[in-house]
């Protein structure tokens, strides 16, 4: 049963609010553009994976059985100027001497180790653009037959014209006018090969010094960007969907191009629901690598960097992310840090008390009329910080209880306990950072140490202050001595 039939989504296609209905009743397929993995992720691709987690964990909380699909791009993301030299995967393992199946597996790893550290689901299948060259193949040559692609000296592209000249409509997604990108579109791909400027690399030809490179009908080669997502969501979600996702700068050219070669093939929409996520901001600018304006994730975490003036947990940052709805940018900053990190404790205090709550005769707060809004909260397109709003007069509900001020029956109290705990741990996916995990009684420990060696100090017992400092440093654990107090990395 599903929980509320209430949901609204806003689809990105139409601009709107629109009431949730998937395409085949309690099934629910959930398409997320992956990481390009020649580089560590930083915090803003977290923030996008994390706003789609938090979608995926709600559908699942109503009841929804969701077929999740997140892929990994291990091939074929050019950077701008779509010339071979610039795979990033073969330009990344030049740099680090690595192949570029080791650059791949190197970032891929740390992708799934930070996702696991800020408690992100792992999708239902997660797919890797290496993994379905045959089927790119297939797609390419498709739309060959079809009139809807031409190849050149041994690349392939998508006429856009041709597929407009149908009445299918490009740029529908980001309302772009065709005859506008026409004049607007520098050639940034394939070197004047291309027809038009607009029309985009299905198939690219590799060359000799090339390492990633597969055979085709059009010669050695490897898939452009776009066509990947398009095959992967398609093989496993079927030729019509019902969510989506990726961040806001994939709208365009990526999905555009996405819903191009599905709709070219198929002659209907692939999606039902496309919905993106906005950008974290860093100083007010976009967090990106090529700036330089960026953190990882970890670094937040240990406290590893200049920016933050100590280290947070990683489900402070959690709920620091989700108190933004999605749809709006976040500037993070220290002060909203320290400020999640109050209201963060206040949830998890809350979660303890619950525990020790006793049933009374009757109750003196509608509980029920409070977990409507919870979820009314949510059914408004996934509207966390109206229901981070929501749980904290949970909070004061839970400590009046706590004070006698107030008492519940059986029935509401169980409800609270229920819909307070599922909201905060399964929805929100908040853990106690505190309570659980090696890592944590670790960091217990070396506080201790710290509080230790800052006493020895004070009693000029440096023999033993220098001996705490030297075998944590010799056990991988470094002691930072500065003007906010000693910190460590380990
Ligand atoms: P990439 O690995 O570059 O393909 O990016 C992975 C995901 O992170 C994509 O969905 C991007 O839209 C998203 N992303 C990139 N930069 C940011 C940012 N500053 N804030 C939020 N999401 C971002
Ligand atoms: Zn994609």
């Amino acid at each position: 049963m599903i929980k509320s039939n209430q949901l609204k989504v806003y689809n990105s296609l139409s601009g709107q609010k629109e009431t949730f209905e998937p395409i085949n009743q309690d099934k629910v397929g959930m398409y997320v553009c992956g990481p390009t993995v020649y580089s560590n992720v930083h915090l803003g691709n977290v923030r996008t994976f994390m706003s789609f987690d938090m979608i995926y964990r709600y559908l699942n909380y109503l009841g929804y059985k969701v077929r999740y699909v997140r892929n990994i791009t291990d091939a074929g993301h050019l950077t701008d100027d779509g010339n071979v030299e610039n795979d990033r995967f073969v330009k990344q393992s030049k740099l680090e001497k690595l192949e570029p199946m080791e650059i791949v597996q190197k970032y891929t790893v740390d992708f799934h180790k930070v996702l696991d550290v800020f408690n992100l689901l792992p999708p239902t299948i997660e797919p890797t653009a290496t993994g379905h060259i045959v089927e790119q193949i297939v797609l390419t040559q498709k739309l060959i037959d079809l009139g809807l692609a031409y190849e050149v000296n041994g690349s392939v592209y998508f006429d856009v014209l041709a597929y407009n000249e149908r009445g299918l409509n490009y740029g529908e997604l980001s309302n772009r006018n065709i005859e506008e990108l026409i004049s607007n579109t520098r050639d940034l791909d394939g070197q004047g090969e291309k027809k038009n400027p607009v029309d985009f690399a299905l198939w690219k030809n590799a060359s000799p010094a090339h390492i990633m490179r597969w055979s085709s009908p059009w010669g050695d080669g490897f898939p452009g960007w776009h066509l990947e997502c398009t095959v992967m969501s398609t093989k496993y979600l079927g030729d019509y969907f019902d969510i989506h996702g990726g961040g806001m700068d994939l709208k365009f050219p990526h999905h555009e191009c996405e819903i191009a070669q599905a709709k070219g093939v198929h002659q209907h929409e692939p999606v039902k629901y496309w919905m993106h996520a906005n950008m974290l901001t860093m100083n007010g600018q976009r967090m990106s690598k090529s700036t330089g304006n960026y953190i990882l994730p970890m670094q937040l975490v240990k406290g590893d960097n200049d920016f933050f003036e100590k280290p947070f947990p990683a489900s402070v940052v959690r709920f620091c992310f989700l108190q933004a709805h999605y749809r709006s940018v976040l500037d993070i900053s220290n002060e909203a840090m320290l400020a999640s990190e109050k209201g963060y404790h206040r949830l998890m205090d809350a979660l303890k008390t619950l525990e020790t709550l006793e049933a009374k005769e009757a109750s003196t707060f509608e509980i029920e009329e409070w977990v409507s809004k919870l979820y009314a909260a949510m059914d408004d397109d996934f509207n966390t910080p109206v229901l981070i709003a929501h749980l904290f007069d949970g909070v004061k509900i839970i400590n009046s209880i706590k004070e006698n001020n107030g008492r519940l029956r059986k029935d509401d109290l169980d409800l609270l306990k229920n819909e307070f705990k599922g909201f905060v741990t399964e929805v929100l996916g908040l853990r106690n950072d505190q309570a659980n995990g090696q890592n944590n009684q670790l960091d217990e420990a070396i506080k201790l140490l710290i509080e230790i060696r800052n006493q020895a100090r004070v009693d000029k017992n440096f023999a033993l202050s220098d001996e705490i400092r030297d075998r944590l440093a010799n056990a991988g654990i470094q002691l930072k001595d500065g003007k906010n107090g000693t910190e460590y990395q380990h």
